[in-house]
């Protein structure tokens, strides 16, 4: 087995599960958590891992061995506050303020419409930057200006 596995190579390759309402987590009247989960897009996953395949083949990878992971080993939940144009598809407008209240933002992995099977941590990141600017925008200035008008009356 160890010679077997001194020859071999590990490849992890990620496909998405696209966006479907009715998979979601809900709370039980008894307080227990549900997870309901269908799987999607397999088509597009076996495709992929049909692609790589070829690629290992050609590599001199003759013997490949796949396998799928199941709902146990998600890594990148999104999608349950997407942003959007249109308030009757999305929780959130484009800088991530809430359609229906005026003064909450989300900045966290929700607003993704969708992983596009990508590590999503560096658009999260750079999605909050971009919402703490708009906000900065819209209050910063009038924020600012108090200390300077104290220190005008003050002189
Ligand atoms: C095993 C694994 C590997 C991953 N690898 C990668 C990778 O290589 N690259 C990549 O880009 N992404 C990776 N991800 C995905 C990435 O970690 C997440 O997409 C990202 O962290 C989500 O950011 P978030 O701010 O939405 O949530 P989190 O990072 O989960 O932050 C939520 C925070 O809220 C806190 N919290 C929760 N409930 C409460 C509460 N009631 N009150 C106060 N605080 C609370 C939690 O403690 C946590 O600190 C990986 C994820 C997993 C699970």
């Amino acid at each position: 087995m160890s010679t077997f596995a001194d020859r071999s190579v590990d490849w992890w390759i990620m496909s998405e599960d696209l966006p479907d309402p009715n998979n979601r987590v809900t709370l039980d009247p008894d307080g227990k958590i549900r997870l309901s989960y269908t799987a999607n897009n397999l088509k597009s996953h076996s495709e992929l891992v049909q692609v790589w395949s070829r690629h290992m083949r050609w590599l001199g990878y003759p013997l490949i061995i796949t396998n799928k992971m199941d709902i146990k080993v998600s890594m990148h939940q999104c999608g349950t506050a997407r942003f959007g144009n249109d308030p009757a598809t999305s929780v959130l407008d484009p800088n991530c303020k809430v359609w229906d209240v005026d003064n909450l933002y989300v900045v966290d992995a929700s607003f993704l419409p969708s992983s596009t099977a990508l590590n999503p941590s560096l658009t999260i990141v750079a999605q909050a930057m971009r919402t703490a600017e708009h906000i900065l925008g819209r209050w910063g200035e009038a924020t600012r200006e108090t200390p300077a008008t104290t220190t005008t009356s003050a002189a």
